[in-house]
């Protein structure tokens, strides 16, 4: 993947540029929901360092990083009731996966039955 583009919507967002209702925030991430959600609970958690992806973010990010996020995500989970019950973390990594946004994030989702992983389209 390119370099690093300061400019994309969950830089802007980082940098309060863009509006954003943050459910969680610690010194590794940041999380909001998402803005077009696709399940009851649609939330993205965001590292705060400029990685592009979870390729660039897992070769690139430091251990203390790397822990400091996915715990993040666990917290978020927690945060939001869905521990229990149970919930989806996914990344979009590149062209085929459809990524949208070039800032590493994670969709969690959950509220509800997910149904499968993939659609059959
Ligand atoms: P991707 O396809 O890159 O994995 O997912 C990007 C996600 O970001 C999409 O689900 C899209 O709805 C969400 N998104 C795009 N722009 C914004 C925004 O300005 N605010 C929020 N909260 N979500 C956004």
């Amino acid at each position: 993947m390119s370099a690093y583009d300061k400019s994309n919507v969950f830089a802007r967002i980082l940098r309060g540029e863009i509006p954003a209702k943050i459910i969680y925030e610690d010194d590794y991430a940041l999380a909001f929901p998402d803005i077009a959600p696709q399940a009851p609970v649609h939330v993205l958690i965001i590292p705060k360092g400029p990685y592009t992806s979870f390729d660039d973010f897992s070769t690139s990010a430091t251990d203390a990083e790397i822990i400091g996020f996915n715990r993040a995500v666990v917290a978020v989970a927690h945060k939001l009731g869905v521990h229990e019950s149970g919930y989806r973390v996914l990344s979009n990594v590149g062209v085929h996966s459809g990524q949208e946004v070039p800032h590493y994030h994670v969709h969690l989702c959950g509220g509800a039955p997910l149904g499968p992983l993939l659609s059959k389209s």
